[in-house]
């Protein structure tokens, strides 16, 4: 070879190496810049027609007024049940399918607490998720009020037995507060207490209290767990700091019956080229049973269904098939999370992706991204992440372009547990927490643009995961 033909032959293969990894990357069609160039114009499309959709504000409205709340093993979640698999039918989805799910049955019943002395004030109350009742004449008895469980320990059997302990937490974030209602009761059972009250678990409180769910340690006494709203932690901690002795009259006729069946509504937007691959997207059909599960998680359920009937309204078939799951039994239970994963088997190496809204209906500001995944290089985890990052970018014309590490949801934690990825919505989050599980989590806390803009976030990140060429991530290798 002469010397200038030395020189092309260099040159070639150094621009081969050069272009390599792109051409790799390009090959399963799956660059970052090249699936946001590719969707621009479907993502605008589907911003446009979600900015402008009534459908999924009328779906909620009804779901919230004509329905209302719906607790696991109550008709409302059943008539809910119904109500949304009969608009997928009517909305074009489809293999609608309400697949049953045996769910726990909570019945709240009737229930007051009142303070008897120094003062007579009746307290604002409601009864945690599972808690036992208390005996047909209620609990009488002494308060002792600790500020976390450092200083309940510091009581002793002593200073807790045959009392009611009032948890007057200061909430630090959900996260971090929501353990003293998951163990609280057990931890006051164990050194006697004959019941406890917990301070509501939220930032803010307008004389509201929340409910949500308790656990009891296993060969512990069951006693009866109820919240109260700050206000009235705060009146009962100043009482007791005064050296007053208060006594406290607390009647709860609460139940558990026997699980019932409930079921998810699953339909779908069937894929063109690859039906068996699936991109999940969903939210929680359940609720409490106060208010209307407007936030939590009505709008996250609206927003599955009409993100599938805006595709096919478009036009926009995906590649893979978009799945919507409406979960059952979210808030006590998790059954229908479970049993999700249950009735898919072995087709969980075919699901591609699960997306979740479950944390209110709030302006959206992007997805979490989680992946467990410990045979991932971090290369791969690291392309993953900048593909969503990339989807995420064609939202920055709704501002909900910002895609964080870490994130997904209690329903698809099962899938997740398996190496499915996991998005979560994420929002501004300013006031969920303020309403969250209380009687004032109705439909008129939720702004309709918000609304809107959830359903324009949810609908492209489904869209672009389930049509893409390549997958997000490799396939799993087995262990
Ligand atoms: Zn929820």
């Amino acid at each position: 070879m002469k010397n200038y033909e030395k020189l092309i032959v260099g040159a070639l293969i150094c621009l081969l190496f050069f272009l390599w990894p792109a051409a790799a990357e390009e090959a399963s069609g799956n660059s970052p810049a090249s699936v946001a160039d590719s969707y621009r114009d479907a993502a605008n499309r589907i911003i446009e027609a979600a900015m402008m959709d009534r459908g999924a504000w009328e779906k909620l409205e009804y779901l919230c007024d004509r329905i209302g709340h719906r607790l696991s093993g109550s008709p409302q979640l059943e008539r809910a049940i119904e109500w949304a698999a009969s608009e997928m039918r009517k909305d074009g989805l489809q293999n609608v399918k309400t697949p049953p799910v045996q769910v726990e049955r909570w019945v709240r019943g009737d229930e007051s607490a009142e303070i008897l002395s120094p003062i007579r004030k009746k307290l604002h109350m409601l009864g945690l998720g599972r808690s036992v009742g208390t005996p047909a004449e209620g609990i009488r008895g002494e308060v002792v009020v600790v500020r976390n469980f450092d200083e309940l320990a510091g009581l002793g059997r002593d200073g807790v037995a045959g009392k009611i302990v009032v948890y007057n937490v200061v909430y630090e974030g959900y996260g971090k507060t929501v353990k003293y209602r998951s163990s609280g009761a057990s931890k006051a059972a164990k050194l006697g207490a004959s019941a406890a009250l917990l301070r509501s678990v939220t930032p803010v409180s307008l004389q509201t209290p929340h409910t949500g769910a308790t656990r009891y340690s296993e060969g512990v006494e069951r006693i009866p767990f109820a919240a109260i709203s700050i206000e009235d932690a705060k009146l009962l901690q100043r009482l007791t700091h005064a050296g007053k002795r208060v006594e406290i009259q607390l009647n709860m006729d609460a139940h558990t019956f026997p699980p019932t069946t409930s079921a998810n509504v699953i339909g779908e937007v069937v894929g063109w080229e690859k039906p068996d691959e699936v991109v999940v997207i969903g939210g929680h059909i359940d609720s409490w049973d106060v208010g209307q599960g407007a936030h939590d998680d009505g709008g996250g359920v609206v927003v599955a269904m009409q993100a599938a009937k805006l595709l096919l309204d478009l036009g926009l078939k995906p590649r893979r098939t978009v799945r919507v799951v409406l979960w059952t039994n979210e808030e006590n239970g998790l059954a229908g999370g479970r049993a999700y994963r249950e009735w898919i088997g072995d087709e969980i190496v075919r699901h591609k992706a699960a997306i979740e809204m479950d944390s209110g209906a709030e302006k959206p500001v992007g997805f979490g991204l989680g992946i467990r995944r410990d045979d991932l290089t971090q290369h791969d985890a690291d392309q993953a992440f900048a593909l969503v990052s990339a989807i995420g970018d064609l939202l920055s014309p709704v501002e909900a372009a910002e895609v964080v590490k870490g994130g997904g949801g209690a329903d698809i934690s099962p899938l997740m547990r398996e190496g499915v990825p996991g998005l979560g919505l994420r929002t501004v989050g300013k006031h969920y927490f303020d309403w969250h599980h209380t009687e004032a989590d109705t439909i008129d806390k939720v702004n309709p643009e918000d609304l809107r803009t959830a359903l324009a976030a949810m609908t492209v990140m489904a869209y672009v995961l389930a049509d893409m060429p390549g997958d997000l991530l490799p396939p799993a290798t087995l262990p």
